[in-house]
């Protein structure tokens, strides 16, 4: 039995009142959230707590959840920074990939994880990819990296069937098999759950998309599909499957619905637009990324107005240069403003967007998005006492617009205090990005087309 006090700070808890709390302890038993309140209230009915954690002069808030990264590409962070996305994607980041070892793949899987937590964000969605030899050659690296690094994760590892690299295609046959072991061994067990996911539209069939959706439904897993990124995908949807566009073909593949998540959509027209919220289907959105990547810029605004569950994630390393939620929930708010004639989203729904919106479109906010009792201990401490932060007069404001990452004091997963004073608990940091340093500079240097990747030479 262990009880630990997040204590003395605001608790903005995301809950359906948005109730934000000054001077709040919250109080987490094995694990679970059972009580919000008063410091000498939670002691007279919870008792003196095992770990004190102190919180005053910050923010408390849920975890942000993380919905979309690629931990897989975190070598090619850096790599090809201003191409057009598929001269990208093709000639600087699947190079890279294929050159790295299973040990590689462990080591930036296992960073990603860390950056994620120091970030504040507690759960991510990783949409893995590997070359098929990696894959096969033992367990699933992406449960072993999140096992090591404490996170709590949706494991999305997807699958390519055709028309992509040859090294990274798998069977049909192997795509439902290896799901299947997923799902029996790790969906919805500890901190981890798992999601079906074909990376790209055209890289897959109809057949494949179908086979996908009854495993879904028979596993009660989401699907998880990049969709309308950039022209290129209605481009390639037509040219490939002979559909209107890359929405038409994933609706004619009955690939939609509420228990299907698209990231992007940043090229879905309106007609698109109508059959995503007719069907139920998710968005989330990777803003960051698409200012990156020089992508069309999409409204959340527009989408929530045409009621489509819409939530905001990072698209990672290699995808926007970082991890940060903060800047996923600024610029998803920002890009709304600024196509808008009125200010029309705000700091309660930037936060929401990296909270509770989600934990609901990843099917997970029955566990983690708000401070409630009974949801899952994964919280965030953020230090309010910070030269770009003072004064912090309105405490979500702060935390919408002025906080970085670097001003997570304390993490929480499942009550594990897992980041403590600014530092990671689970994994030797230093130690870790030295490896990765080492082992990616090795590819580099032994790799002639990476090394002039790296000088910027080509
Ligand atoms: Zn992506």
């Amino acid at each position: 039995m262990t009880l630990s006090f997040v204590e003395g700070g605001t608790a903005i808890t995301v809950d359906a009142d948005r109730r934000v709390l000054p001077n709040t302890t919250v109080a987490i038993r094995n694990g679970t959230i059972v009580g919000i309140g008063d410091g000498d209230a939670m002691r007279r009915e919870h008792g003196e707590p095992d770990d004190l954690i102190d919180a005053a002069g910050a923010a408390v808030l849920p975890g942000f959840v993380n919905g979309h990264t690629h931990g897989c590409m975190l070598y090619g962070r850096t790599l090809g920074a201003d191409r057009e996305f598929t001269d990208w994607f093709a000639r600087t980041q699947l190079p890279i990939m294929s050159a790295m070892e299973r040990e590689d793949f462990f080591l930036a899987e296992l960073l990603t994880m860390v950056e994620n937590l120091l970030e504040g964000n507690t759960t991510v969605l990783e949409n893995s990819f590997f070359p098929r030899d990696v894959r096969r050659s033992g367990t699933s690296i992406v449960v072993d990296a999140a096992r090591a690094s404490g996170i709590r994760a949706v494991i999305a590892d997807a699958y390519l069937t055709s028309n992509s690299a040859a090294n990274f295609l798998e069977t049909p046959d192997e795509v439902i098999d290896r799901h299947t072991d997923l799902i029996n061994n790790h969906h919805r067990s500890g901190l981890l759950s798992v999601a079906l996911s074909p990376l790209l539209p055209w890289a897959t069939t109809p057949a494949d998309l179908q086979n996908s959706m009854r495993l879904c439904r028979d596993s009660g897993v989401m699907l998880h599909a990049h969709c309308a990124e950039t022209p290129h995908y209605n481009e390639r949807s037509v040219a490939v499957h002979g559909a209107r566009s890359n929405v038409d073909f994933l609706l004619s593949s009955g690939a939609l619905g509420p228990n299907v998540q698209l990231v992007g959509c940043s090229e879905a027209d309106a007609e698109d637009l109508i059959v995503i919220a007719q069907t139920g289907t998710r968005v989330i959105s990777v803003p960051t990324s698409d200012l990156y990547q020089s992508h069309r810029l999409t409204s959340l605004a527009d989408l929530r107005s045409r009621g489509i569950p819409i939530s905001v994630a990072s698209n990672g390393c290699a995808g926007n240069g970082g991890q940060s939620m903060f800047d996923a929930m600024r610029d998803g708010v920002g890009i709304a403003k600024a196509l808008a004639v009125e200010p029309v989203m705000g700091v309660n729904d930037a936060l929401e967007l990296a909270t509770i919106d989600a934990a609901r479109n990843l099917g997970i906010d029955d566990l983690v998005g708000s401070l409630e009792i009974g949801k899952r201990g994964d919280v965030i401490v953020i230090d309010l006492h910070r030269p770009h932060v003072a004064p912090a007069l309105n405490v979500p404001a702060a935390v919408a617009y002025s906080c970085r990452g670097s001003d997570v004091r304390h993490v929480l997963v499942d009550g594990n205090v897992v980041v403590r004073g600014g530092q990671c608990m689970t994994v030797d940091v230093p130690a870790l990005v030295g490896e990765v340093l080492r082992r990616a500079s090795g590819i580099a240097a032994s790799e002639p087309d990476i090394g002039a990747l790296a000088c910027g030479l080509s």
